[in-house]
């Protein structure tokens, strides 16, 4: 079996033990995961504390940007191998994983390039004899902390700006489907950053996690999971009162007017809920329709839906693969049945695959007559799409709004002034118009509620792991 390491102050190390990775096509041991415990994950924070105070701080801005220029060229040069990776280990498919790999070496592009561009400010204090400004310095030992779905991208959001802004990191990899960032590492260090910068950790959340969100020395968690993980954490973080960004999860809107060329809102649907098995933060998994167009759309929708090609996530024409592990298959199939039980209408899908690996077919569900339903609530985080439909447009945003997440949401409409009056509307962290799924480097990205706070892309996210330090020097 392929066996894997910790990356610990610049070298790889084995854990405290090991535990099997899953394949989730076939459903068996495929890999050896080397788990982090306390001494692993002490020595990875106490490591990335030294590079801190100690070579890290040395460079210049420009400095690390270079090795982040670097770190983008390997990325890129080891795309098919990480793609594969990713793909054996979290069932995510071929198309998909190669596809964001692109988009993990334009974030650390994007960072490299910002790294020198993080300025403080000269103030023009009202006193003749005082130069008063202030310096952007960066917070220190930063935790990364994600979760089994996009780890390499996941990571990047929160490597690039972090290490631009000048802190040392210790990522915490999922224990589901940890492979492509362990792999990652040796990309860290062929990059040449100093020992201790970036530290590569896998472990368990209530020991690993645990005990990296509680270490002294951690200036600053970055978080993306599951709410009830988030809110952990943050206890956690209490502790020593270590700030916390936290992107969570979502029951995004896709809303769909009458006025809409239906037939690129139900591609945009389709790839908005069933891209990654549905294992998204940003799936739009809750379709709100208006009622004078939802027999239309919805049949368009079931016949895109059980066209889909459902088959080995290494294949290159694989549209649907399996899901990343048994326990998410039985979240969603318990989570369908309570559903149909308070009255949901199963159009398509419903049941897992027969056979080996975690496979789950596409499923719509009409909540139209079940507004109490848990999946018009609830994350699937699975390839479940919820349906409801409406008369009017203050209807269709009081529903888009009746969640406790606000994280993404999309808008489909030919009128220009109706789109605008949504987009005001609309409580989340992203709206897209006509579009779904667009990511940049250089856009914000981020939720409200129980999709957390903070912001992660663009400037911003850089500046958020700085600190202002104000200087006054008398003339
Ligand atoms: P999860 O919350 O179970 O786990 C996330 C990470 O937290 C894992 O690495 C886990 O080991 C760790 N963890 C668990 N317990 C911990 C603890 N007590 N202390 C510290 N760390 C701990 O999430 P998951 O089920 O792996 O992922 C699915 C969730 O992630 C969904 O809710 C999804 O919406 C969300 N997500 C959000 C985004 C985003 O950008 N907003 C992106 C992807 C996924």
């Amino acid at each position: 079996m392929d066996e894997f390491h910790l990356y610990i102050d610049g070298a790889f190390v084995p854990g405290a033990a090991t535990f099997p990775s899953l394949d989730p096509a076939t459903g068996e041991p495929w890999a050896l995961m080397p788990e982090a415990r306390a001494p692993q994950v002490n020595a990875a924070v106490e490591a990335a504390h030294r590079a801190f105070h100690g070579p890290w701080s040395r460079l210049t801005a420009s400095q690390r940007g270079k090795l982040l220029f670097k770190l983008a060229d390997l990325v890129q040069a080891a795309a098919p191998r990480l793609a594969q990776l990713e793909t054996r280990d979290t069932g995510k498919i071929i198309r998909e994983t190669s596809a964001q790999i692109a988009y993990v070496a334009d974030y650390y592009r994007y960072y490299a390039g910002l790294a020198d561009k993080i300025e403080g400010a000269h103030l023009p204090i009202d006193k003749p004899d005082m130069e008063v400004w202030t310096r952007r310095e960066p917070l220190g030992v930063v935790a990364a902390i994600v979760p089994w779905n996009s780890q390499l991208f996941l990571s990047a959001v929160k490597l690039g700006p972090a290490l631009a802004a000048g802190c040392t990191v210790v990522v915490k990899a999922s224990e589901d489907g940890p492979a492509p960032l362990l792999e990652f590492a040796k990309l860290i260090h062929e990059a040449g950053f100093p020992p201790g910068v970036v530290n590569i950790l896998t472990g368990f959340g209530p020991d690993c996690g645990h005990i990296l969100t509680t270490h002294p020395k951690v200036a600053h968690i970055a978080f993306t999971g599951g709410p009830g993980t988030a809110r952990a954490v943050v206890r956690n973080s209490a502790e020593n009162l270590a700030s916390t960004s936290l992107e969570l999860g979502g029951k995004s809107p896709f809303i769909v007017f009458e006025d809409a060329d239906l037939d690129s809102a139900a591609n945009a649907q389709v790839s908005g809920i069933f891209a990654a098995t549905g294992q998204s933060c940003v799936a739009g998994s809750r379709l709100i329709i208006q009622a004078s167009a939802k027999d239309a759309f919805l049949a368009k929708l079931k016949a895109k839906a059980e066209a889909i090609r459902i088959a080995s996530p290494q294949e290159m024409t694989t549209e649907v693969g399996p899901l990343c592990t048994q326990r998410q298959r039985d979240h969603i199939e318990a989570l369908i049945e309570a559903s149909v039980t308070a009255g949901a209408t199963l159009i398509t899908g419903g049941a897992p695959l027969p056979g080996p690996g975690f496979y789950f077919p596409p499923t719509i569900l009409d909540c139209s007559t079940a507004p109490d339903a848990p999946a018009i609530k609830d994350e699937f985080f699975g390839p479940v799409l919820s349906v409801v439909s409406f008369d009017t447009e203050e209807e269709a945003l009081a529903i888009a709004n009746d969640t406790a997440y606000g994280l993404a949401s999309g808008v489909f409409t030919a009128s220009l002034t109706r789109a605008h009056r949504m987009i005001r509307g609309i409580r989340a962290g992203v709206v897209w118009v006509n579009t779904y799924r667009a990511v940049s480097p250089i856009a914000p990205f981020g939720g409200h509620g129980l999709s957390g706070h903070g912001r992660e892309g663009g400037l911003a996210a850089a500046l958020d792991y700085t600190t202002t330090k104000t200087v006054w020097l008398r003339t």
